[in-house]
């Protein structure tokens, strides 16, 4: 079956026992058993729940995985795959990952004796010098955040193959529509499901995606252990978000185009960050991995700060906020906002600058979201 087809009914037949067409929300923690030594089919909420087990057959799926793991946030799955390393382990991690999985490495799991190296991996040859024999574990993201660099998970999975390491690439900006890391090498596949999956901004989750049995149980393991699940309801959400996810993003990748060529035209533009760019320099790994260039884009702003603030104080439809992924679109400015927490040496050596401005494009019309952006550009 085609992907929108498996959104829909994959790990979501109708309910043999009503015929219920949705899956019902199951609000149990605990399950009646067959009696003492025999063990049902659920036992217990924290390790398993009919509503979760539907999300998680979903999200096998849709990423061309074999086994999928739902968990209560994006960093609630990040923490589980981290726990399966153990003290004087080494991982090597993109140098401008997720704020909130770099706070988890530098400031949490260093203190359990993990090891980590930050690299530019658009290189991939800054990857293969960063291996020791103690590599675990490679952790990419891409396009990454919020410069929107492309990262080659096929040549990256070469390197940790012949390392013997594990390559994890989270995958939340893209989404499983436009790009399935686990088809291009990757053993891991990791989603804020609270973003694109989820898609209305009203709900916190996570989840992994493997083909790797044995993978899969040592994160099955750790979930039940570790206990970070979501309710019942959360992942009701999250399966109905999915059902539209094709027909979301297709918008949310016209709109996109539209909005960036709308900016490129901007004289107070300096640059736009965007895998759409016609001349983009990586177009041939665009071309491999990903199916479409999604909704996300940032862009410099001639002025710095000031006029970044007046631009987005202008802005009526975009609303300033954090996170993305949502059918609304969000504007927001990252070194004041979401890499804040980054020091200044650190963000400005990354290339998030004073003047960088990042969008996550919803699906109104895109008229809309041009005017809107045009009345803040004429008060410039
Ligand atoms: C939001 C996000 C996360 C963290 O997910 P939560 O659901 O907020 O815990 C991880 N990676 C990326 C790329 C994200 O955008």
């Amino acid at each position: 079956m085609r992907f929108s087809t498996r959104a829909i009914h994959a790990g979501q037949d109708p309910d043999p026992v009503t015929g219920s067409v949705t899956v019902p929300v199951y609000l149990t923690s605990t399950y009646q058993q067959p009696g003492p030594g025999k063990e049902g089919k659920y036992v217990y909420s924290r390790t398993a729940n009919p509503t979760r087990t539907a999300l998680e057959e979903c999200l096998a799926s849709l990423e061309a995985g074999r086994h999928g793991l739902a968990f209560s946030s994006g960093m609630a799955a990040t923490t589980t795959i981290l726990l399966s390393l153990k003290q004087g382990d080494h991982v090597i991690a993109g140098d401008d990952i997720y704020g909130g999985t770099y706070r988890l490495f530098e400031q949490v799991l260093r203190n359990y004796g993990l090891q980590f190296t930050y690299v530019n991996p658009e290189n991939p040859d800054n990857v293969e010098k960063a291996i020791r024999k103690n590599t675990q574990l490679v952790w990419i993201e891409t396009p990454t955040n919020p410069l929107m660099r492309i990262v080659d998970i096929r040549q990256i999975s070469k390197i940790s193959k012949k390392a013997h390491a594990l390559l994890v690439v989270d995958n939340t900006f893209m989404s499983p529509y436009l790009q399935n890391p686990l088809e291009h090498g990757a053993d891991i596949v990791v989603h804020s499901t609270t973003k694109y999956l989820g898609g209305h901004s009203d709900l916190i989750g996570g989840a992994t995606i493997t083909k790797d049995v044995d993978v899969q149980s040592r994160l099955k393991y750790l979930q039940n252990a570790v206990g970070a699940v979501p309710g019942p309801l959360d992942c009701y959400l999250v399966l109905r978000g999915i059902k539209t996810l094709a027909v979301r993003m297709d918008r949310h990748n016209e709109n996109t185009r539209t909005v960036s060529e709308f900016l490129a035209k901007q004289p107070k533009v300096e640059k736009v960050n965007y895998p759409g760019l016609p001349d983009h320099p990586q177009r041939s790994i665009i071309k491999r991995q990903m199916k479409g260039n999604g909704g996300m884009l940032s862009f410099q702003l001639r002025g710095g700060f000031n006029q970044c603030k007046k631009l987005l104080e202008r802005l009526s439809v975009f609303t300033v906020a954090e996170s993305l992924g949502g059918v609304e679109s969000l504007i927001e400015h990252p070194a004041s906002m979401t890499h804040a927490s980054v020091p200044r040496d650190r963000r400005l050596k990354l290339g998030i600058s004073d003047n960088l401005i990042r969008v996550s494009v919803g699906i109104e019309d895109v008229e809309d979201l041009v005017q809107d952006l045009n009345r803040g550009f004429k008060a410039l």
